[in-house]
């Protein structure tokens, strides 16, 4: 088999890692390629219109596809669409490129450790060659010996809810990681504590609120997370149009900071004592305290508070007393008011200070539950209510070289590599990546590099050759969204708006594809036929039954349960059923034991302790916070042409005064170092960043050779992560990304 499509042969380059150069495209209509030949007979149709959805954000926006053959040749918003009403942003528009993309993988392809060569095999031979490397190391070395790390696509996949979650769970390692650990693991801590489940992640009700206060988010870029908004722009308009406002506390002068009402710049890694000063404020404005009957703990809160002063807060965070005081009135004065913190707030050391408090600023100002603040969804398909999602628990077991708490059954992402580095029982020698790029995306990107290119196994579900795929043995690439039905049961169930959509695959899966659940499907069965020590003949006949029915029929059978629509309804309506805009649910909605919120959690008011002994006076030196784009998409669509054109957004944003300081001008190039390592990279001077603080964009820094990701199509940039300290956690074991002490000195 090997060869037979394309053998391809190449050389090992410095990191151990085999190069792939970029697959020919065939033109349309000639399609002799047979990646592409279940398509040849659809290249000379006409064109055809297709309802599909992107699902590479949150903000999942219905699209209307012009078809013509096997590819797409026009894409816009679909304005039918309930929730997304016809937006549509830059990377959506790129769908067809991301389909027909020449980098992107259709073959399983496996690498000669001796020669680097990638070479193209069959699906059989992948699957088993995956299956005995991580049942072989359970064998060897027990279940711990496999690491698994989830990437950020997978929450956007249906297959993967299905089929990826159970192919994980039969893994039975305690040695998981995902991207929530670099991203909202604090908003799933906070939620499991005061609302008993850890996705009831109150979201702003932006249709209808008064007051949007926002810290340390950019949904002008993003288009809301954990809070899905597609079409933030109008409905920001909307807003202002009904009088409303909207206030920005950020670091940088962001996207969504320059169309606000008011912008307020912070020192990044100190909005805790911003949030805990305004709880301090609240309590002094007569009649601001006005939290729901189900809301316990607000004396133990008062208490707690009590020596945040703004003045305090001041002197740690850049933002003035004055300052302080007026945004708490406001807050206090408004009606229907919504506190929102995202990314910025959960990536630093105080994470989930921050996010308990924005909570706390909610709920004691009666606006969590109530039209105008935040409120809970009620999805179709209810992850919440269902049990589909379990409620979430800390701290189970701790990881073995570090002894870092679990959340959820997984382990903070920045252990990952001294679990795999260091030797004793337990150690993790064998690992499978799904659809994820860790050596970008999390701390110390260039350690976890050289930890993988060490383990005795590594295999990818994934659609690229990437900079953590490069250390793989096996690589199998599934199809993607336009080859597959899809239905979003996370992001349904977190839009300020309850709509239902399932869109049908676009195009035929094509000949010798896979879909992604039929890749876990069969490695769940294969891994636990090689298993010395199987489960019992009764859980292996369970495991088979779950994993029978096809994702498409799972969602079918979900949606009767629910009760608000059901599958043929969704045929009949591709574009989305509307279910009403949120309303108040508690406190019969929450999860918690006595169906009670209680402010007053011992494990956030132990922590305010560390935020005492360690925001006591503002950092010297600079700051290293991140960044995104509009047109990117974390690590990867740097190869798209169309997103890449147009003005550079590589370069390390810094204030034109703390250039001057360090005689640094505008497109100098620079040395950037952290205690962790160093990066060079152009300067841009802008006021757009706060003094003190300098910016790189996350997800940059591509150098697989023979990629058009590292090649000329691509974005130039470094990885941030080259400068992020693993060893700096949250308490709920997010990593610190933001915040970063680094110097910056002329080249
Ligand atoms: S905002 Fe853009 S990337 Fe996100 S779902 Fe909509 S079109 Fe896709």
């Amino acid at each position: 088999m090997a060869g037979r499509d394309g053998r391809i042969s190449r050389r090992l380059d410095r990191g151990g890692a085999g190069r792939y150069p970029p697959r020919r495209v065939s033109p349309p209509g000639v399609r002799s390629d047979p990646w592409h030949d279940a398509r040849v007979s659809q290249t000379e149709s006409a064109p055809r219109t297709a309802i599909g959805v992107c699902n590479l954000c949150e903000a999942i926006c219905g699209l209307q596809l012009t078809i013509e053959g096997d590819r797409v040749t026009g894409v816009r918003g679909n304005p039918d669409d309930p929730l997304s009403r016809g937006h549509i942003c830059p990377k959506g528009v790129s769908i067809g490129d991301l389909h027909d993309d020449p980098d992107r993988l259709r073959r399983p392809v496996r690498r000669d450790r001796e020669t680097g060569e990638w070479t193209e095999i069959g699906w059989d031979e992948a699957l088993d060659l995956v299956a005995d490397g991580i049942a072989g190391a359970v064998n060897r070395h027990g279940k711990d010996a496999v690491g698994v790390y989830l990437g950020n696509p997978n929450v956007h996949s249906l297959g993967f809810a299905t089929h990826g979650v159970p192919l994980v769970k039969s893994l039975r390692t305690r040695n998981r990681f995902s991207a929530t650990s670099v991203d909202q693991l604090p908003h799933q801590f906070v939620a499991s504590l005061l609302f008993g489940h850890q996705l009831m992640i109150p979201i702003s009700d932006l249709d209808r609120t008064s007051y949007f206060l926002v810290f340390g988010a950019n949904p002008m870029a993003s288009n809301g997370s954990l809070m899905t908004v597609p079409d933030f722009p109008n409905r920001l308009r909307e807003l202002k149009a009904r009088g409303g406002r909207m206030v920005v506390v950020d670091p940088r002068r962001t996207e969504t900071a320059r169309v606000a009402d008011e912008h307020v710049f912070v020192r990044p890694g100190t909005d805790a004592v911003v949030l805990l000063a305004m709880l301090h404020e609240l309590f002094e404005v007569e009649g601001a305290i006005r939290p729901a009957a189900y809301v316990d703990g607000v004396d133990r809160v008062r208490e707690a508070v009590r020596d945040f002063t703004p003045e305090h807060a001041e002197s740690v965070s850049g933002v003035t007393a004055a300052t302080i005081r007026r945004l708490t009135r406001e807050l206090a004065a408004a009606d229907g008011a919504a506190v929102y913190g995202r990314i910025g707030l959960s990536t630093q050391g105080f994470g989930s200070v921050c996010q308990w408090a924005v909570v706390c600023l909610n709920a004691l100002t009666g606006n969590l539950d109530r039209e105008g603040g935040v409120l809970f969804t009620e999805p179709a398909i209810d992850f919440v209510t269902t049990g589909l999602i379990g409620r979430g628990h800390f701290d189970l077991y701790r990881s073995r070289v570090r002894d870092a708490p679990e959340y959820g059954g997984e382990l903070p992402v920045s252990v990952f590599a001294e679990e795999m580095e260091t030797p004793g029982e337990g150690q993790v020698r064998a690992v499978l990546t799904i659809a994820g790029n860790p050596v970008l995306s999390t701390p110390d990107g260039k350690r976890l590099g050289a930890a993988l290119e060490g383990l005795d196994f590594m295999a990818a579900v994934d659609i690229y050759l990437n900079e953590t795929t490069r250390y793989a043995d096996v690589i199998l690439p599934p199809t993607t969204i336009l080859e597959r039905d899809h239905y979003d049961i996370a992001f349904q169930g977190l839009a300020v708006r309850n709509t239902a959509r399932f869109t049908p695959a676009v195009f035929d899966k094509p000949r010798g594809a896979r879909h992604d659940w039929q890749i876990f499907r069969d490695l769940t069965l294969r891994i636990t036929d090689r298993l010395d020590r199987k489960p019992s003949r009764r859980i292996r006949i369970r495991q088979r039954l779950r994993l029978l029915p096809t994702p498409t029929f799972a969602i079918g059978a979900l949606l009767r349960r629910g009760g608000k629509t059901t599958i043929t309804d969704l045929r009949k309506h591709p574009e989305g059923v509307d279910l009403g805009p949120l309303r108040p649910t508690l406190p019969d909605r929450l999860r918690t034991p006595d169906r009670r919120v209680d402010l007053a959690q011992e494990l956030i008011l132990g922590d305010l302790d560390r935020v005492r002994s360690e925001l006591t006076e503002p950092a010297e030196g600079l700051l290293l916070i991140g960044r995104r784009h509009q047109r990117d998409c974390n690590s990867w669509m740097h190869n798209v042409e169309r997103l890449t054109r147009g003005r550079a957004r590589h370069q390390l944003l810094m204030h034109p005064s703390d250039g001057a300081e360090r005689a640094i001008a505008d497109g100098d190039m620079v040395r950037v170092a952290s205690q962790i390592g160093s990066v060079e990279v152009e300067v841009a001077l802008t006021e757009d960043l706060m003094r003190g603080v300098v910016s790189l964009p996350h997800g940059y820094g591509h150098q697989v050779p023979g990629t058009r990701m590292a090649g000329a199509a691509a974005v130039p940039g470094v990885s941030i992560n080259d400068l992020t300290d693993p060893a700096l956690l949250d308490l709920s074991g997010n990593a610190a990304l933001n915040g970063v002490p680094v110097t910056v000195s002329q080249l």
